[in-house]
């Protein structure tokens, strides 16, 4: 293709297009009234914003800007304001200053009498964007705040009547799982939502964009018993069962089930009455003992399983496998199998952006992602160009034949830039990677990034650049951190530019293009020098995955280097053939949450009208007409008839996910039988929630019947109908296999909750 309309592609067709010159239009319309605006008075200001053309309105947050924060946005800053107004994401390198374009935007949109959602990646980000910006936002008479994980209901419900909300993705995707539980609208805290701004936007809607996230209630879960547990440990790779290419699933042989049935004494794996769920489990714990590997995809710490997250590389506190896999793992370690949580309710994060009547974003790389952003989510991508010319150098991939030689290398490397002083910023694919290269450089001091807090992260990566420092970093981890030369304050600015800035060193090649560009993008701040360079080998991940099957012929050097356009060329064809790979998991995976996506609408739609009407009473009136009699007069009993309705559909509903889950897991057993997987599917789910409503319905005329209701409400509880009270909520983990940063790995192995 050529470069002309690659560009055009990249900047997605167009309507972007002309979004994009508009934008240049607008932010040069703005440029000229600048001088203008800084005669103008603060109301004046006010004004201009909410009554003023484009030009005027970006000159008054301009202005603005400059009077609340002492920033002075630049030309590209505003032009990026008036893309993002437009509905783009915009891609703007690392450092140029895309928070406060944030928050420019996201005032424009709040003068407009829009609600924002600016979503972060993290707690700290959220807090930390929110308090930065806030004298902006209040310059102009509007409310600002952050969701964090600490706040109580009461508090998120302050904060979310904010025009401007700062908050951690996953947590507003908590709420609005809570939200989605309550028997009364003054519950709930969100209200609707209007507008979401993303930041690191491809991070989130791309690489995060099917992590389920899961609200779960008090109730027991299920693992394989100890004997298929025993039974499976001692099956071997190759005889027993084979694990496909790309490491992602396993299979058992005929010999494997035979022998499994053997030791069960049963007469077959797949036949008989039990069938299903045993085989079930015997998957599970197989997937447990074959796929994840102690210290890479989860580490033991105080008796339980503690998952790393693949794309952040490090302990993800707040995640688990589902639950039958979690068991799986915690009986392999010989663990107590802890309480796995009934399933209350689901939503992924792409579901989770649908919500919002506009999205729009911002990050450092997303043409690479323009793709995924518009079959996904119908957004366009808008490239802005740098304030100051880059002056980063970009090196050729260092190429190795064997993985210890290219660690050798980085080794090498590392220490041949240190001596100069230089500050060196590793980037590695896994908390493993990380701890072991720390370790081959136990003599210097070394600062090793993962699995702790995101603000203690963010001190120590904003120092990276500081004279003689090595950092070393999992791919997510200080994301959001403004990394500047010669230490925070910059006290030894000149000294490091003198030295070259700082060199950022790859320690492999990403599964996509856009990863490679994101860890680049950390040097060369602002027209700043620095440098990167990737090395690879033929043994990495990557190359192995892309390129399985190709043969290659290559002539190393002594120290194990390869020196071969065509070695090169076959790297990226490895990396595009794992991006195709990932867009396809990514369609595929997303055909299977859409349907339940659409039928949680709706349940959503339903229960709107149960809120918000009588509708409730008004059937049980119909259907139960001597006991709604015998009630008529009861004060408060349109509510009791609600939360009946209420509890028997929210109940039904997580039936059906469980239901639709144990399909799941077995969906790629039944494709052996020649079923296509996705029709299948497709197929159960429409059987199962189509008597769904109606089997609400039923069992809440019996419950009106049966159970005592007086003027305090519907005694559900006597009847054991209880509402799990003490829910708790988690992500669940994306492919626990992928060892690069990326989620959309997850497959369809573990998308449902
Ligand atoms: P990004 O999110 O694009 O990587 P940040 O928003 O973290 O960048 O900003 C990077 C740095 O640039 C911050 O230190 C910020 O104060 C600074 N900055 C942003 N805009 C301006 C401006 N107009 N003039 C001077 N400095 C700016
Ligand atoms: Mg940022």
């Amino acid at each position: 293709m050529a470069a002309f309309d690659w560009f055009w592609r990249a900047m997605g067709g167009s309507a972007a297009r002309k979004n994009h010159k508009r934008g240049e239009h607008v932010a040069a319309q703005a440029e000229a009234t600048r001088e203008e605006s800084a005669r103008l008075s603060d109301e004046e200001l006010r004004t201009r914003l909410r009554q003023g053309d484009d030009g005027e309105r970006l000159a008054a947050l301009a202005e603005a800007s400059r009077r609340t924060l002492s920033l002075d946005p630049f030309p590209c800053q505003l032009q990026a304001v008036q893309l993002i107004l437009g509905g783009d994401v915009i891609q703007m390198a690392t450092g140029e200053g895309k928070t406060l374009v944030g928050a420019m935007a996201a005032v424009g949109f709040a003068a407009q009498g829009r609600r924002v959602h600016i979503l972060t990646v993290n707690d700290y980000l959220a807090r930390r964007d929110a308090e930065w910006m806030r004298p902006l936002v209040d310059f102009f008479g509007l409310t600002v705040g952050a969701i964090d994980e600490s706040l109580s209901r009461e508090e998120r419900r302050d904060v979310y009547q904010r025009s401007i909300v700062y908050g951690p993705v996953n947590e507003i995707g908590f709420d609005v799982l809570r939200d989605r539980q309550v028997t009364a609208r003054e519950e709930e805290v969100q209200g609707e939502v209007d507008v979401a701004l993303v930041d690191e936007a491809d991070s989130v809607l791309v690489d995060e964009a099917l992590v389920p996230l899961v609200l779960a209630g008090a109730a027991p879960g299920e693992a394989p018993t100890g004997q298929i547990t025993d039974i499976v440990r001692d099956l071997v790779e190759g005889q027993h069962y084979e694990i496909d290419d790309e490491r992602r699933n396993v299979f058992l042989t005929d010999a494997g089930a035979d022998r499994v049935a053997a030791a069960l004494g049963v007469e077959s794996l797949y036949e008989g009455e039990d069938a299903g769920s045993t085989l079930v489990h015997v998957n599970l714990a197989l997937h447990a003992k074959a796929l994840l590997i102690r210290d890479i995809h989860y580490v033991v710490r105080e008796g339980k399983v503690q998952l790393i997250d693949s794309s952040r590389g490090r302990i993800a506190e707040l995640q688990r496998w589902p639950d039958g896999l979690q068991a799986a793992v915690e009986a392999k370690e010989g663990l107590r199998v802890s309480e796995g949580g009934r399933i209350l309710d689901t939503i992924t994060i792409q579901a989770l952006m649908g919500r919002y009547r506009t999205l729009c974003g911002m990050t450092g790389t997303a043409v690479e992602a323009t793709d995924q952003l518009r079959q996904f989510y119908d957004v366009g991508v808008a490239v802005v160009e740098r304030h100051k010319p880059l002056a980063r150098v970009d090196e050729a991939d260092r190429i190795y034949a064997t993985m210890a030689e290219k660690n050798q290398a980085i080794v090498e490397e590392i220490r041949r830039l240190h001596a100069t002083g230089q500050p060196v910023l590793v980037g590695t694919h896994d908390v493993a990677e990380s701890e072991a290269l720390a370790e081959e450089l136990e003599d210097l001091d070394v600062a090793v990034l993962n699995a702790k807090n995101d603000d203690e992260e963010a001190r120590i990566i904003a120092e990276a650049g500081d004279v003689g420092r090595i950092t070393v970093s999992t791919q997510m981890a200080g994301r959001g951190t403004d990394i500047r030369l010669g230490g925070a304050d910059e006290a030894a600015y000149d000294e490091v530019v003198a030295k070259g800035g700082l060199a950022v060193i790859g320690t492999g090649r990403h599964k996509t293009a856009r990863l490679d560009h994101q860890l680049r993008g950390r040097a060369g701040r602002q027209g700043d020098p620095g440098r990167s360079v990737f090395f690879v080998s033929l043994e990495d991940d990557m190359v192995v995955a892309g390129g399985s099957g190709e043969r290659i012929t290559a002539h190393p050097d002594a120290d194990g280097r390869i020196e071969d356009k065509r070695i090169s060329h076959f790297i990226g064809h490895c990396q595009r053939v794992t991006e195709g790979q990932l867009l396809e998991i990514h369609a595929q995976t997303w055909k299977y949450n859409k349907l339940l996506t659409d039928q949680r609408a709706i349940i959503d739609e339903r229960r709107a009208r149960l809120l918000d009407t009588d509708l409730a009473w008004e059937e049980f009136q119909q259907r139960a007409p001597e006991r709604a009699a015998e009630l008529a007069d009861l004060p408060g009993i349109a509510e009791a008839a609600r939360s009946i309705m209420l509890f028997h559909l929210d109940e039904e509903w997580a039936g059906h996910l469980s239901i639709m889950d144990e399909v799941r897991e077995s969906i790629h057993l039944r494709a052996v039988a020649k079923e296509t997987p996705i029709d299948e599917f497709h197929r159960i789910a429409v059987r199962e929630f189509k008597d769904l409503a109606q089997r609400a319905v039923d069992k809440s005329v019996e419950t009106f019947e049966s159970v005592p209701i007086d003027e305090e409400g519907a005694h559900l509880e006597d009847h054991g109908r209880i509402r799990p009270s003490a829910t708790w909520t988690y992500m669940v983990s994306d492919n626990p296999l992928s060892s690069s940063g990326n989620s959309v790995f997850s497959g369809i192995g573990n998308i449902f909750r």
